[in-house]
């Protein structure tokens, strides 16, 4: 057992942090102002395989492991939330779906330019009635020989109005419960398929949040993901990912208001000392480095044993939990620390705490997560095996080339 990064995962790390220092940090203040998305970023993402960092060479990925994913999460989200939820919806909830549960046919149609970067992916599970009682999509898909018809409302949905394709849920079967949800891979530009864009979101401003109608959507059988009815099932195999780079992206969130806080409470005087010296400055920057700490081993945690193929949804749950609400918590004592200026968009961190707040809303709330966490802990809750599970990362596999 070791507690380390390998000679790669830090060179990954170096790369994805001069990456946002370059890219995203100049640009962001005025992209969060506007509320607008950055497709110029999105293409150097791609350019840098950023868009397929753990898929095997062979779909057309970089074929890294998932402690990469871990780390381009971080350290893209160290620069703003807003790319870290492109590869959080793109890659983990949307790619490594297809991976886990895609027949041949539709890896090579839908992952392979996804993991190029060629085509943009996102995840439609959630309703304008629906959250986090997933069962009570109103989404439905009606099989007419080798078609559905596909009629719903998806909301909330990141990427919506920019994506290439979508991972949606609709009830096949709307009498036998979470058992009578399928998922279906559309494309943009099928008929009766219309997205949006949703303004005055209190975070994440820089990414594209929307919706996405379906009008008599004809789509073939062959778009199904998993047989009928494996549709809740995907969407929570897939949400173990996406909570993966949402914990992680959580650490960097973490890890911003650590370092800005300790280089403003060195150079700030009171009192006629650096504020660093008093001791209540110090609590605080002490829990920022014990959260840190904290995020860092339960999030990676997760991504060692989605390495080794194990089922880790408890674990992953765990990190997305604890990490989403640490950053928060530090996001509000770094604004503490800068004083008035944290409170003033001169600075990052009152950023940092509307970006914080979202991640405890998506992708489980969390009530949900201590609910999950309540149910294992009490035995109520044992997972079984999936049809499908996500494949575990084999080294020499994932750079085989096609
Ligand atoms: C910026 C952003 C991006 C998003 N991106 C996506 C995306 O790409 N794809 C997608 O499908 N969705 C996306 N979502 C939606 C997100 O996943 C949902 O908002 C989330 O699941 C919560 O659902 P809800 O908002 O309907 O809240 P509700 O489910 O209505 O919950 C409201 C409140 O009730 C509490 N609650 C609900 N049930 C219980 C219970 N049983 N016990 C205790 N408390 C409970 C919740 O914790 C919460 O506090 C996004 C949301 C945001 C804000």
């Amino acid at each position: 057992m070791h507690f380390w990064f390998n000679d790669e995962h830090e060179m990954l790390r170096n790369v994805v942090r001069e990456f946002s220092e370059k890219e995203i940090r100049p640009k962001i203040r005025e992209l969060d102002e506007k509320e607008e998305f950055d497709r110029e970023i999105l293409d150097k993402m791609a350019e840098m395989g950023f868009l397929g960092v753990c898929i095997p060479a062979r779909y057309g990925g970089a074929g890294m492991d998932y402690i990469a994913l871990g780390i381009v999460s971080e350290m893209l989200e160290w620069g703003d939330t807003a790319f870290r939820e492109t590869i959080s919806v793109h890659v983990a909830l949307n790619s490594l779906a297809i991976l886990q549960w895609g027949t041949e046919e539709q890896k090579q149609r839908w992952l392979v330019p996804q993991a190029r970067g060629e085509k943009i992916a996102c995840f439609g599970l959630t309703e304008p009635d629906a959250g986090s009682d997933v069962r009570n999509m109103r989404s439905r898909a009606v099989r007419k020989g080798d078609v559905y018809i596909l009629n719903g409302e998806k909301m909330w949905i990141t990427l919506a109005d920019v994506a290439d394709h979508f991972l949606v849920f609709a009830k096949t079967d709307p009498e036998a419960g979470h058992r009578g949800i399928s998922a279906f891979l559309l494309e943009r530009g099928m008929k009766g398929l219309k997205t949006g864009t949703i303004h005055g979101k209190m975070g994440a401003r820089a990414s594209n949040t929307g919706f996405i109608v379906m009008e008599d959507v004809e789509v073939p059988v062959e778009n199904r993901l998993g047989e009928e009815g494996e549709g809740f099932k995907i969407a929570m195999s897939a949400l173990d990912n996406g909570r993966y780079t949402v914990a992680a992206g959580a650490t960097g969130v973490i890890r911003a208001c650590l370092e800005e806080s300790i280089a403003y409470a060195k150079q700030r005087v009171a009192f006629g000392r650096p504020i660093a010296e008093y001791q209540l400055v110090q609590q605080m920057i002490a829990n920022m480095q014990q959260r840190l700490d904290i995020a860092t081993l339960l999030t990676y945690r997760a991504g060692w044993m989605k390495n080794q193929g194990l089922r880790n949804t408890r674990e992953t749950s765990l990190a997305k939990w604890y990490a989403t609400e640490a950053a928060f918590a530090s996001a509000n004592e770094a604004i503490q620390i800068h004083g008035a200026y944290g409170y003033s968009n001169e600075y990052n961190v009152e950023r940092y705490l509307r970006n914080a707040k979202g991640a405890v809303i998506y992708e489980g709330t969390s009530q949900i997560h201590t609910l999950l966490q309540a149910q294992y802990a009490l035995g109520y809750r044992v997972d079984k095996p999936l049809r499908c599970e996500l494949p575990p990362y084999d080294a020499e596999e994932w750079s085989r080339e096609a």
